[in-house]
């Protein structure tokens, strides 16, 4: 069992596809919706978590590109600059999901990508600009 986290960007023709009940239909993968920015004729963008065997993942994946939605692993969408942060822990406190952690003894701010679901509510408050989203 596999298991990736990815953004996915809908052009405005396909925000009314229904991409998740295909990819869980056809390719009998689990999907967990974790955000959603979808508005009928607009552009839109899903977060989800997708899991199921490899290879049907990677099936799944590439039935996404090929209609025309543009994939990309979630990971790669969050950047901590840890040469601007001062380790305030604001963000610690704030992330729901533990991405952010401090050690305590050091009082040294860390960053978990692979835990953090993209609701960048630690890019809005953190002071010095530390954490960006790139879309
Ligand atoms: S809020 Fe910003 S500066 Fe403060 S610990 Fe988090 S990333 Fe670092
Ligand atoms: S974007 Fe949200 S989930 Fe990700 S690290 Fe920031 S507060 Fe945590």
């Amino acid at each position: 069992m596999a298991r990736i986290r990815v953004v996915l960007d809908f052009p405005k023709w396909l925000v009314e596809q229904p991409v998740t009940c295909r990819l869980i239909r056809d390719y009998d993968l689990e999907v967990n919706i974790l955000k959603a920015k979808v508005t009928p004729r607009e552009e839109g963008r899903l977060v989800i978590e997708v899991s199921g065997k490899k290879k049907s993942l990677d099936k799944g994946m590439d039935y996404l590109k090929d209609i025309g939605i543009r994939v990309t692993p979630l990971a790669q969408d969050i950047n901590f600059q840890e040469d601007r942060c001062t380790h305030c822990t604001y963000c610690v406190s704030l992330c729901p999901v533990g991405a952010f952690d401090v050690d305590r003894g050091i009082m040294e701010v860390t960053f978990d990508k692979e835990k953090c679901i993209l609701c960048e509510q630690c890019v809005k408050i953190c002071p010095y600009k530390a954490i960006r989203i790139q879309f």
